[in-house]
């Protein structure tokens, strides 16, 4: 760790240069690495030297990747995966053995559900989830088998804030690792292992990359811990490829910047709602009338880029408006230079009963916008035309 600010190493922690001086780091797509002698191939194999052996393991674009997310999140170690799935797929595999149980915060994203839900009991690993307003009732939950607690804040697609501090004190006491799913906030904008995570998990597809291109994954946190899952993933493969390892770490200098300007427009177009009257609610963790907006504050630099609210009408003013949406792209991503309305009760959480959705607080008529960069006169007009 050096004592640069964010953005500066974000530009500037880069691969050594090879004997071409090129300015930009080079795309290694190199499958694997050679060896000098038959002493210097078993050595490598036996862990004796740091060198790259094969890309299912390491390589150059993956490491520089790797390094910049560290020191952006203040980890000691890091992983990359091919998808944000695979990053917390991988890290809870590596981590849980037969029998073990994990406690989860309710609001996660879709996929982490279906893992929890019909996965992980294939291999009798059970959960418990909280609800995010009651925290106080993680405790009561826990077992003599409990390992992991889950957490993502800001929610998807809720926008709701978790206090971290108070979810890593329960954490500590009780000898759990604290996992968090950082990829709403970015690094840019929330570091949770000072609050107390042992590890941070991200999708890469998201502000990281910021351009919709590639899907990624990382996850970062305690060298002892990545260890483990560096380990379980090189016998099991779900590595990042060189080439999207390189644009990731391209995008990476231009993170804080983006990031600004998505937080400045989603804040903009919160406003705007706020005041609409075609509109029921609207959640935005940096709006004074967001239900944990102290809580936003204190460990967020901003409100991120996804605005919840909800169309006056139910299900059927949410169809009229989606359909007359004519800029902003229906679509499931999100963290994008392009805005992003999605529908969350028929799309992304279409999966969860009626029940599962009330209680994570998706309801019918609820639009999730991811803010992109357009002008934010243009993105508001989109949108107050479908309102009309
Ligand atoms: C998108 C997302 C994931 C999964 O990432 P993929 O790259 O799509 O596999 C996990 N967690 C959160 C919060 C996400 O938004």
């Amino acid at each position: 760790m050096n004592n640069k600010k964010f953005e500066t190493n974000a530009i500037r922690t880069q691969l050594e240069r090879s004997q071409f001086l090129e300015h930009s780091s080079p795309m290694y797509l190199t499958s694997s690495f050679v060896f000098d002698d038959a002493e210097d191939m078993r050595a490598s194999f036996a862990e004796e030297k740091e060198r790259n052996i094969y890309s299912r393991y390491a390589n150059p674009n993956t490491s520089e990747f790797i390094e910049k997310v560290c020191q952006m999140e203040g980890a000691e170690s890091g992983f990359a995966f091919a998808s944000g799935m695979a990053a917390v797929f991988s890290t809870f595999a590596a981590l849980l053995d037969s029998g073990d149980h994990v406690i989860s915060a309710r609001s996660i994203f879709g996929s982490t559900h279906g893992l929890f839900d019909s996965v992980f009991p294939k291999w009798n690993i059970d959960h418990s989830y909280f609800k995010i307003d009651e925290v106080d009732t993680i405790e009561s939950l826990i077992t003599p088998n409990t390992k992991i607690l889950y957490a993502e804040s800001p929610t998807n697609p809720g926008v709701d804030i978790l206090d971290l501090k108070v979810l890593g004190r329960i954490a500590k006491k009780n000898n759990l690792i604290f996992i968090i799913d950082n990829c709403f906030a970015s690094p840019y904008l929330q570091q949770p292992i000072k609050f107390g995570a042992d590890l941070v998990i991200h999708s890469g597809t998201k502000l990281m990359d910021g351009q919709g291109r590639v899907l990624a994954g990382i996850t970062v946190g305690t060298a002892a811990l990545i260890d483990k899952i560096y380990r379980f993933s090189r016998i099991t493969g779900p590595s990042l490829s060189p080439f999207n390892a390189w644009v990731l770490s391209k995008s990476l200098e231009t993170l804080a910047v983006r990031v600004d300007r998505h937080c400045e427009n989603a804040l903009k177009l919160a406003e705007f709602l706020e005041g609409h009257e075609g509109v029921n609610w609207v959640k935005y963790p940096f709006l004074k009338s967001h239900p944990q907006h102290e809580i936003a504050k204190k460990q967020m630099k901003a409100g991120g880029c996804v605005v919840a609210f909800e169309v006056k009408g139910g299900l059927e003013a949410g169809r009229k408006f989606f359909d007359a949406i004519e800029m902003l792209s229906l679509s499931a991503n999100l963290g994008d230079s392009r805005s992003i309305v999605t529908h969350p009760a028929s799309t992304t959480h279409s999966k969860l009963s009626v029940e599962e959705r009330n209680q994570t607080g998706i309801t019918d008529g609820m639009v999730r916008v991811s803010v992109g960069l357009e002008h934010i006169d243009d993105i508001i007009a989109d949108i107050e035309q479908a309102l009309q």
